[in-house]
């Protein structure tokens, strides 16, 4: 799957407002960015609740033991937020070519404001705005 410049860009928020930490077994560095739903699912593919910054074992781990995976994340965020995620993969509004740019745009300005806030001595997972 290609990847595109909203996806870098969400990509680097995801990590970076975790502080480049992993949210699985809390080690820090460098982080990947690995969705629930993954990235096919275009309707919540650059929603911030449908990804995790996972250190490379762990995001292994996700994907090799699916079940595991879900039980451990509704642990962690409710299962409600699971429920919503699969509300929202199944709106039937699309997303453009066009959307896709104005999303790159959109996680770029929230990166900048992370990482001012970073810059500032935040510290720990710093809250930004999602697209979808
Ligand atoms: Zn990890």
């Amino acid at each position: 799957m290609k990847i595109s410049a909203a996806d870098t860009a969400f990509s680097k928020c995801i990590r970076e407002a975790n502080g480049y930490t992993c949210e699985m077994c809390g080690k820090d560095g460098r982080m990947e960015c690995s969705h629930v739903y993954s990235r096919r699912h275009r309707t919540i593919r650059w929603c911030k609740d449908n990804a995790k910054s996972l250190c490379n074992g762990c995001h292994r781990k996700w994907h090799e033991s699916p079940v595991a995976a879900f039980k451990w994340f509704e642990g962690k965020y409710g299962s409600g937020r699971v429920e919503l995620l699969i509300e929202q993969m199944n709106n039937r509004n699309k997303v453009s070519k066009l959307e896709e740019k104005d999303i790159a745009k959109h996680y770029r300005e929230q990166l900048r404001i992370l990482e001012g806030k970073r810059a500032d001595g935040e510290t720990g997972y710093i809250d930004f705005l999602s697209w979808q």
